[in-house]
């Protein structure tokens, strides 16, 4: 995922949508707990995603290489396929 697909996934996470599955008649769940903890590791994901975007030309070329496998699939593929840019 991208980072603004993690964005987009921690949003739908905490938005409308019921956190909880299960029909549990109450708040605060462990379903409803997994769920908030799947949004926070998405939004965190992103968060560093945007950050590592942000800062890329103060990093090292090496560092940025990594960040840019490790947060763009496409450039991850590409570098998979032996395709420079
Ligand atoms: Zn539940």
């Amino acid at each position: 995922m991208t980072g603004p697909e993690h964005w987009h996934e921690a949003d739908l996470l905490t938005g409308d949508s019921d956190p909880c599955s299960y029909g549990c008649p109450h708040t605060g769940c462990e379903h409803e707990m997994a769920t908030l903890a799947r949004a926070q590791v998405h939004a965190t994901l992103a968060l560093a995603a945007a950050v590592a975007a942000g800062t890329a030309h103060r990093i090292s070329p090496a560092d940025r290489h990594e960040w840019l496998k490790a947060t763009d699939p496409e450039y991850a593929a590409e570098q998979a396929s032996g395709v420079t840019r």
